[in-house]
């Protein structure tokens, strides 16, 4: 399949440590090629073909296939004729249809984007808008509709033909009753079910998440946490968030609104946050409170500098003054996922958002204080690292999960 282009650059591995899950996460990569060929070439086959045209163990293939059945890129059917007589019916996999298309739908807290993809996740139409998607829920739900039906068009197919539609929002939803419900985050969003509405603008079921869930399933189906089981993906934006990915699985916690770590209180901080408490990491190292800073910095050293105005960062961070300042965010980020590092011992951190895509002054940051705070022999089993996709990773989250659970 084809890796969708990517908007920022990979800063790299800060701090590599080669490791027994990384060896796993290569050795699973080198393996999907010769998979994903012998099935496009054979059409369908079992994983004894898969193992017998590619050389490559069954133990390796069950292994690489596993993968490609959570992403979405394969499906499982039952074979036709005799099992073979052991019980247990035979199983051929295949590609997902060719035909048909997926729509994914990222909303953050000033934009909305849609896309239509192909049902291996080939973007082929991309639109975007702007608008206070955190006060206008409404405007913001019609938009995302416009948008995801204006990428339809532009890929040439239509609605009918859409095999599944998934969705990202800045804020928790409850997964219980389906609706935001934490007062607190996105309140003008309260009780609103956006999959109900993105399902009565679009006429097709839509699945919907938090941006940070989706922005670790587009890192790991097609960037920086491919062959990752258990990693943490931080979106350090305007808000700050976690998705977080165990045994393969997205933990969304008993109501769904496990990972909000922007929240925690950092020791001394007192600014208020729009959450109504005093002191939490977003009050101290938001995207736009990073950019005051850094206009502050700069102003010093030179002419006056805008916030709003500032060159992207990774081109900042260049500067030895405002790679302290991304340092030192990485370094406060740090002290929090030090304590997650703690609890679930990740084998790595993925990085992303806009301070994410800052490059190696953050993400050494990130690291310091993962060595510092983390016991060592987690902190040791964790890579840290920039994630690939830069702000492209919560659509390309919304079109990896519309593959899984599209209706095909
Ligand atoms: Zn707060």
């Amino acid at each position: 399949m084809r890796i969708p282009p990517l908007n920022g650059k990979n800063c790299g591995k800060i701090g590599y440590r080669p490791s027994m899950t990384e060896e796993l996460a290569a050795r699973r990569r080198r393996t999907r090629d010769p998979v994903l060929s012998a099935i496009s070439e054979l059409g369908s086959a079992t994983r004894s073909d898969l193992s017998r045209v590619t050389g490559l163990s069954r133990s390796a293939v069950g292994e690489c296939v596993a993968g490609l059945l959570t992403d979405g890129l394969l499906i499982e059917t039952i074979k036709d004729g005799p099992s073979g007589g052991r019980g247990r019916p035979a199983t051929v996999l295949s590609m997902r249809s060719a035909r048909g298309v997926v729509l994914g739908i990222d909303l953050g807290h000033a934009h909305i984007t849609a896309a239509s993809a192909t049902s291996v996740g080939e973007v082929l139409a991309e639109c975007s808008g702007q608008l206070d998607v955190d006060h206008c829920p409404e405007r913001a739900l019609d938009l995302a509709a416009s948008l995801a039906k204006r990428a339809l068009r532009r890929s040439g197919h239509r609605l009918d033909e859409v095999l599944g539609v998934a969705a990202g929002i800045p804020g928790p939803l409850d997964i219980r009753a389906h609706v935001v419900s934490a007062p607190t985050i996105l309140s003008d969003w309260i009780d609103i079910d956006p999959a109900a509405e993105l399902e009565r603008r679009l006429s097709r079921p839509v699945f919907v998440a938090n941006d940070a869930d989706m922005g670790a399933q587009g890192e790991r189906a097609f960037g920086a946490a491919r062959g990752f089981d258990d990693f943490l993906y931080i979106k350090a934006s305007h808000g700050i968030g976690a998705g977080i990915v165990l045994a393969g699985r997205t933990y969304r916690g008993s109501t769904g609104i496990a990972g909000e770590i922007g929240h925690t209180h950092i020791p001394g901080a007192s600014n208020w946050c729009r959450c109504g408490s005093q002191g939490c990491l977003e009050t101290v190292v938001s995207i736009s409170r990073v950019s005051q800073q850094l206009a502050h910095v700069l102003s010093i050293s030179g002419s006056v500098v805008d916030a709003n105005l500032l060159p992207p960062l990774a081109e900042l961070a260049l500067n030895s003054s405002a790679a302290r300042v991304l340092a030192d965010a990485g370094r406060t980020i740090g002290r929090v996922v030090a304590d997650l590092v703690n609890c679930l011992n990740p084998a790595a951190i993925v990085l992303g958002g806009e301070l994410g895509a800052a490059g190696r002054p953050f993400v050494v940051g990130v690291r310091e204080s993962i060595d510092r705070y983390a016991q060592p022999a987690s902190a040791k089993a964790a890579q840290v690292v920039a994630g690939q996709l830069g702000a492209r990773a919560e659509l390309l989250g919304t079109i990896s999960t519309a593959l899984r659970v599209s209706t095909s």
